[in-house]
């Protein structure tokens, strides 16, 4: 308990404060290169057709001197997302309840850290990331989890006192929890 109070933060970190920027890929109009827009749903940002654009891999840069002031205006308009402790949140909250899934959801409500959130051969996942010796709360279920699926997600939640593990199945079933003590690591 001693840990868990050490830890809770007074410091006015919340889902609603850690919100982030809409992000979105960068494109250009064809025959008219020096310009990045930002790509939305139907062509750019500020109203050029799909037809006409050529989408790069890299991200809209609002600050970019060649960025369209348009799409800079409109992208810093958008609504932010939620952060990636709120998106997990989500997910964890069709766990089994129970104590494990009660102690995670608090300590992402607290900004715990999101260590790794990956998604990939369930396989290479046990066998890399996933640590299960480690675990004293959780590992059969979970090593069983990642060893009857194809592909599957993974994500390690890190707070002062534990070290979680979230299989996240991708078919979408229930996501499975796991825990070990952090000291251990
Ligand atoms: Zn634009």
């Amino acid at each position: 308990m001693l840990a868990r109070m050490i830890s809770a933060p007074d410091n006015g970190w919340s889902f609603a404060t850690a919100r982030e920027p809409a992000r979105f890929g960068a494109c250009q109009v064809n025959g008219v290169p020096g310009v990045d827009h930002a790509t939305g749903a139907r062509g750019t940002l500020c109203g050029i057709s799909a037809r006409c654009i050529t989408r790069y891999l890299h991200l809209f840069q609002p600050d970019a001197l060649q960025s369209c002031r348009r799409c800079r205006r409109l992208a810093a308009a958008a609504p932010t997302q939620p952060c990636v402790q709120e998106r997990l949140h989500e997910r964890v909250l069709n766990a089994a309840p129970g104590r494990l899934r009660d102690d995670l959801l608090a300590t992402l409500r607290e900004g715990a850290k999101v260590r790794l959130w990956i998604s990939g051969p369930a396989a290479d996942l046990m066998k890399d990331y996933a640590k299960l010796d480690r675990l004293t709360d959780g590992a059969g279920p979970a090593a069983e989890a990642l060893g009857s699926a194809a592909t599957a997600g993974l994500a390690l939640v890190e707070d002062t006192r534990w070290r979680f593990l979230v299989v996240l199945p991708d078919a979408g079933g229930h996501p499975l929890l796991a825990r070990g003590p952090i000291d251990l690591d």
